[in-house]
């Protein structure tokens, strides 16, 4: 048993999850018990799953799985040390140099995570004389980085170029650098970010352009190439980040540019060399999956007909999916939005205990009055499975009064 209980010295964590509670915002971990696919198990109920970013099907692909077992049998199962003093395997250079063929620039630095790659980027490219010009809806790991350059922040509104640059002529003659920074594809909402006129906006003025694809790895451009394919700006953008943990199927971050910006990141980006390496299965995964997008882009086709055929479903029985209070998606992320935190949250539930997993975001990641149910369509979807899901939606919004139309 366990004999920690929660001593005074941490009881204002106990008062922070009362305010959630009160709040009906409180949430406990849901348990996957079998695998990440389009129908599974959580919590011992089974269910269809539009809550993973497994947007391409690739967390179970058995191309994957072998080329990690594989590497398992013949490296082991870590790395052993930070990249900078003996945990550089060959594999790991060679998933760098797979992804920056891929990405068509000189060279990529892979990190731990999505996370730790835009932390540890915006944190050492920047110091505190300079300035950050960000989409006021951007990765809280961007926000992160920019706190940790200790340069000074500019917030411009979301996707505003022309807000972007007021602020850029604002800061034009003091002697820092600028750096603009936008995610590629919106996660909240599922919008695409202005990438192409921010490059441009960039060149005007001298700044520094860095994009963050999360949301766009293996889901934009072409064979998922991400944002910067999608706008055709291939050498306007200096910092471009992905993630290796959603479309992708495992786990993972990494930045691509110039050779002497990924050489600057060996040598300064605090989470390169101060947190050990990946397991050489996982750097074996994703090698794996950067050749399923080269050679399977029908499972990107896939997605994407499967997210029209969705979005036009849920507008046709009355939901709000964005467009109207909010930014209208692009992508196959789909908000539904119903405004209250609560009542979110309460539709999440039923949704479930009904067969289907879709997450309920409140505030405070997302604005007060701005709640949602979030979808993320994949490829690896039967049309049967979402008009199964459709239905849920329907009878349980019905139920609880939430759709306006008979
Ligand atoms: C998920 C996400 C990240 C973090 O990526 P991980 O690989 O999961 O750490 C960074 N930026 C954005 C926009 C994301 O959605």
């Amino acid at each position: 048993m366990a004999t920690a209980t929660t001593r005074p010295q941490l009881a204002h964590l106990t008062a922070q999850l009362d305010e959630l509670k009160a709040k009906g915002t409180f949430f406990k971990l849901r348990l996957l018990d079998d695998i990440q696919a389009p129908v599974c198990t959580y919590d011992g109920r089974k269910v269809i799953n539009l809550a993973s970013n497994n947007y391409l099907g690739l967390c179970n692909h058995p191309k994957l799985e072998e080329a990690a077992i594989r590497a398992v049998k013949e490296h082991g199962v870590g790395s052993g040390a930070v990249r900078t003093i003996a945990g550089t395997m060959r594999i790991h250079m060679e998933l760098e140099e797979k992804i920056a063929r891929f990405k068509n620039v000189e060279a990529c630095v892979v990190f731990q995570s999505g996370f730790t790659a835009n932390a540890g980027t915006v944190g050492s490219i920047l110091g505190k004389e300079d300035f950050i010009l960000s989409d006021e809806l951007n990765h809280a790991s961007i926000i992160d980085g920019a706190r940790l350059s200790r340069a000074k922040i500019k917030v411009f509104r979301h996707k505003d170029v022309a807000h972007c640059e007021e602020l850029l002529q604002e800061v034009a003659n003091e002697p820092g650098k600028k750096l603009v920074i936008t995610d590629g594809v919106f996660s909240m909402d599922g919008d695409i970010g202005p990438v192409g006129e921010l490059a441009a906006l960039c060149e005007k003025y001298g700044a520094i352009m860095m994009v963050d694809d999360a949301h766009a790895s293996g889901v934009l451009g072409r064979n998922g190439r991400g944002s910067v394919d999608h706008f055709g700006v291939h050498g306007k953008v200096d910092v471009q980040v992905g993630t290796l943990s959603k479309a992708i199927g495992a786990l993972g971050g990494y930045v691509c540019g110039s050779r002497d910006l990924i050489d600057y990141l060996y040598h300064r980006a605090r989470p390169f060399l101060f947190s050990t390496s990946h397991p050489p299965s996982v750097a074996a995964t994703c090698i794996a999956a950067f050749d399923i997008l080269e050679n399977e882009p029908e499972r990107i086709e896939r997605l994407w007909s499967n997210t029209a055929y969705f979005k036009e479903q849920l507008a046709g029985v009355g939901f709000d999916i964005g467009g109207r209070t909010t930014p209208a998606s692009e992508t196959p992320i789909i908000p539904i939005i119903l405004g209250d935190g609560r009542k979110t949250m309460e539709f999440s539930k039923a949704l479930f205990e009904a067969g289907l997993m879709a997450t309920g975001i409140a505030f405070p990641t997302v604005p007060e009055g701005k709640a949602r149910v979030r979808i993320i369509m994949t490829s690896e979807h039967t049309r049967e499975q979402l008009d199964q899901a459709l239905e849920i939606l329907t009878s349980v919004a019905r139920k609880m009064s939430l759709l306006e139309t008979a």
